[in-house]
């Protein structure tokens, strides 16, 4: 685990936390999940939100133990045994749909930095949960078009206050976007495969011999993640874990 340090450990992270508190307390938020005032992200969003196994304990034998795809028979599914992705693995929080998709989106057109945090609690206690190892906290890096036209990708608004809470390096200069990708919506898995191909790049000074956890919002067949997790390995990275906050399962995945 990265040491605890003064500038990026838990201390700060409280002060943060207890800013953020004052200002719902001066301006009430409403839920990005469902517009209700009062929480930025509502605990019956949360309870509403299905929730995917960690695959630990009681849920060890459901799911795949690499990409985290529900299995028949314990062990590693088909397509992992086939073609071993370059990440230890992937674990997401919730399936996407309904209220988390409402914040995602959100998190993704305005640029809510707390929404971020009150999101990233959940990827927080499910690393706790996981007990990877992890040195430093790297978010999936935007396509620079995007990120022109955005201004902020928002998978660093997740990664960013899981290394503050867990006083671990925050990253986003470990893996770069390349080459420029089309968007990956509408896609199937082999495309996405062939899209993202060679289109990061690791930056073998802040990766050597580290333990990586990638953040992103959402993962649908991995192969962005999984292009990702190969270009850090290529850069020396030893272990790449990711964790996403949603999921979207009745994708292109299965077809
Ligand atoms: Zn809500
Ligand atoms: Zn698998």
């Amino acid at each position: 685990m990265g040491n605890v340090n003064l500038v990026s450990g838990p201390a700060t992270y409280r002060i943060y936390r207890w800013l953020w508190a004052s200002l719902d307390w001066l301006f009430p938020p409403r839920c990005a999940g469902c517009d209700t005032p009062g929480n930025r992200w509502c605990p019956d969003c949360v309870r509403k939100t299905t929730r995917l196994p960690a695959g630990i304990g009681a849920d060890e034998e459901i799911i795949c133990p690499s990409c985290g795809a529900p299995v028949k028979l314990p062990g590693f599914c088909v397509r992992c045994q086939e073609t071993p992705p370059a990440y230890q693995a992937v674990r997401s929080w919730g399936e996407f749909g309904g209220p988390v998709r409402n914040a995602i989106h959100q998190l993704k057109y305005k640029r809510d930095i707390a929404l971020g945090d009150a999101l990233g609690q959940h990827l927080i206690d499910l690393l706790r949960v996981l007990g990877w190892e992890v040195d430093i906290v790297v978010p999936i890096p935007l396509a620079a078009a995007r990120r022109a036209e955005r201004g902020y990708n928002q998978a660093a608004l997740l990664a960013r206050p899981i290394a503050l809470a867990l006083g671990l390096d925050y990253s986003p200069g470990a893996v770069l976007r390349v080459r420029e990708t089309q968007t990956q919506v509408g896609l199937n898995l082999i495309e996405r495969q062939k899209n993202v191909k060679d289109a990061f790049r690791g930056n073998t000074k802040l990766v050597r011999g580290k333990s990586i956890l990638l953040v992103d919002d959402v993962m649908t067949t991995g192969a962005t993640l999984n292009a990702c997790a190969n270009a850090l390995q290529a850069a020396g990275a030893v272990h790449v874990f990711a964790l996403t906050l949603a999921r979207a399962i009745a994708d292109p995945e299965r077809r």
